[in-house]
């Protein structure tokens, strides 16, 4: 068992990664990116402390350098759900479970949009995990969402698996391989459905499939934590960073603006130092 455990690997999860280093931790790590893509992208950053005129691409590597000097792992894995179970916390990343005894959610704020339905129809129909889910579509209709290049492997895998797939693409330049792909160049709008999902709807026309599958590097933290509280999409926090949920404490973007670098640095502190207490107070 874990004393904690952190989901992302932006400026806030870097953060708590080192600072958990630091004070002495047994802790994992997990993101479904090797670097924050917001941290990449930005084309130059004058407000870092210490780094003025800074591009995105060298402030990654310099986050990159710090956390490897220091022999920290990160392990490149989407977890799909954290629940309570006895006292800790079992969290879900690609068919493995692992233990913990707090959790910091780093995850930043979800650019795509969910659909309709996707919530509500999860584990019934609509999965975010080709490898944990895959062969319950054998031989079966299926529709996949996909987000980014780097999950066209998976939607290959499920693809294989399935009689026919529906492989709807949200990026230029996609390739996917497989004589059961259909390809579809339409935005869905809702998955619906009555016990289980079974309709993908776009906006003039609807797909009778048995399961969506969502390939997707982020999830939403009320999907991903049951009974977290949150507010207008932000995780709500105390001054600590606690949550509602005793032993799970947010850092970053994902508790509200200002959506800022060193704001998510400094709240990736915080968040270790409190998950430090906390464990602290369980003896
Ligand atoms: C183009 C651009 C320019 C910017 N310029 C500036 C600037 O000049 N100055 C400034 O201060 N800020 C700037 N920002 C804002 C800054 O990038 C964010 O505030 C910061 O990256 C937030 O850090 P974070 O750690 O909270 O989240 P993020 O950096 O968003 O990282 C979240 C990580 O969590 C991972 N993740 C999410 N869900 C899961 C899951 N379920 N399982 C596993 N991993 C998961 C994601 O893959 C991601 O790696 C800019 C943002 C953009 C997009």
């Amino acid at each position: 068992m874990y004393d904690v455990a952190i989901i992302g690997s932006g400026p806030a999860g870097i953060s708590a990664a080192v600072n958990l280093k630091i004070l002495g931790k047994n802790f994992i790590w997990f993101s479904s990116r090797a670097s924050s893509k917001k941290v990449e992208r930005a084309e130059l950053v004058k407000n870092y402390l210490g780094l003025p005129n800074v591009t995105g691409g060298e402030l990654a590597w310099t986050f990159q350098n710090h956390f490897e000097g220091m022999n920290i792992k990160l392990n490149e894995k989407l977890v799909t759900g954290v629940y309570q179970t006895e006292g800790h916390f079992t969290l879900l990343a690609e068919n493995e479970n692992y233990l913990s005894k707090s959790v910091i959610l780093c995850t930043g704020v979800q650019a795509e949009k969910q659909l309709d339905g996707e919530e509500e129809f999860l584990g019934r129909g609509v999965s975010y995990c080709a490898t944990c889910d895959g062969f319950l579509y054998k031989d079966k209709k299926i529709a996949i969402l996909i987000t980014d290049k780097k999950f066209e492997h998976e939607a290959e895998y499920l693809c294989g698996l399935s009689d026919k797939a529906y492989v709807m693409p949200m990026y230029n330049g996609y390739e996917i391989n497989s004589p059961k792909a259909e390809i579809v160049l339409k935005n869905p709008v809702k998955v619906s459905g009555g016990m289980k999902a079974d309709k993908v709807v776009f906006k003039d026309c609807e797909i009778d499939v048995d399961g969506l599958f969502i390939l997707r590097g982020s999830v939403s933290p009320s999907t991903l934590v049951h009974g977290l509280q949150s507010n207008d999409g932000h995780i709500l926090v105390n001054r600590d960073l606690s949550t509602n949920i005793k032993g799970l404490f947010a850092a970053g973007d994902c508790t509200g603006r200002p959506y800022q670098y060193a704001k998510s640095v400094g709240e990736g502190n915080v968040a270790a130092h409190s998950a430090v207490e906390y464990l602290a107070s369980l003896k």
